[in-house]
């Protein structure tokens, strides 16, 4: 049991771990890998005080050598949903369950804008974790939205439990297993009646980066299948944690960064503009102070 769970090992998460360990409390930090930050992405960060000139890389990389000197713990993995256990929370991964007293979500930009019929049908037919739920869909026709690096894999692993495999992404990724169809489009519908999902929606696209057709839309087809699995780096904050109050795309903080449901915190982009590291790192220490004073 840790006193603390951050989900995010941007500067937001990285913050809040330094602050909680400076007040000793047990904390495990659960993320992608940190690359994934967009901070990594950054060639040049230019504002951010007492480090001019500093590539994204670089700042994370200390930031996240300084969390791990003072002591809290990582594992680099996507979180797929937290529990609400009365006087603790449940944190699950893939393979495994982890368990926190408090929870703070510094999950980044919430890019993951819900598919029509993904919330409607989400653990009706919809998946985001092929290894959580592969197994109920052997002999049956899936369809699997690769949006993170994990996604052929994940997609191999199904088929190899004997699922009928139909791959859509925009752009199609090399190592795909033979025998399942891949498509280069984008998911516009998750289709279902009373019993779950019987089907999806989708756009046909050219995979030709630099040609003309390439990010535009070409026909319209649609597939029957029973399952569709999500696979993307980011969960939407909402199927994350169920109840949590959104203000838009962003979860609902206060300036302490509490959220509604107590014990859970927020911090960084996930809250708000402006969507910047100073404004990151400032909010997850005082997520991790609001932490800290929940414990008691
Ligand atoms: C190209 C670019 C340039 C930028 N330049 C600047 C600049 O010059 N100055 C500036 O101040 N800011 C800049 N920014 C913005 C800055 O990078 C962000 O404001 C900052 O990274 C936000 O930090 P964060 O900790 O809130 O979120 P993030 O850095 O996004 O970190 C969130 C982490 O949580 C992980 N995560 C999310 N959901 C889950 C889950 N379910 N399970 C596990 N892990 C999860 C993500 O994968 C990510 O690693 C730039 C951004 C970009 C893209």
């Amino acid at each position: 049991m840790h006193d603390i769970a951050i989900i995010g090992a941007g500067p937001a998460g990285l913050s809040a771990a330094i602050t909680a360990r400076a007040r000793n409390k047990d904390v495990l930090v659960l993320s992608n890998k940190p690359q994934d930050s967009p901070l990594a992405k950054s060639h040049l960060i230019d504002n951010y005080p007492g480090l001019p000139k500093v590539s994204g890389l670089a700042l994370l990389e200390q930031m996240l050598a300084q969390a791990r000197s003072l002591g809290a713990h990582f594992e680099f993995t996507r979180v797929l949903s937290v529990l609400p256990m009365g006087e603790h929370f449940t944190l699950t991964t893939s393979d495994a369950n982890f368990e926190a007293r408090s929870v703070i979500l510094a999950l980044g930009t919430p890019q993951a804008r819900a598919y029509p019929g993904e919330q409607e049908f989400l653990g009706r037919g919809v998946s985001y974790c092929a290894t959580c739920d592969g197994m109920l869909y052997r002999n049956a026709h899936v369809v699997v939205v690769g949006e993170n690096p994990e996604a052929a894999e994940e997609a191999n692993f199904l088929a190899e439990l004997g699922a009928k495999v139909f791959y859509l992404a925009p752009k199609l990724p090399p190592g795909l297993e033979q025998g399942i169809f891949q498509q280069a489009g984008r998911l516009l519908a998750i289709e279902g009646d009373m019993m779950g999902v019987t089907g999806v929606r989708f756009a046909e696209q050219c995979e030709d980066a630099g040609s003309a057709e390439a990010d535009s839309d070409r026909a319209e087809g649609t597939l029957s299948c029973q399952g569709v699995f999500i696979l993307r780096s980011q969960i939407a904050p909402s199927a994350l944690i169920a109840g949590l109050e959104l203000a838009g795309n962003f979860i609902a903080a206060d300036a302490n960064g509490c959220t509604n449901i107590p014990g859970v915190f927020a911090a960084g982009d996930c809250v708000g503009k402006p969507l910047q590291v100073a404004k990151a790192v400032g909010q997850g220490q005082l997520a991790a102070f609001a932490a800290v004073e929940h414990l008691g």
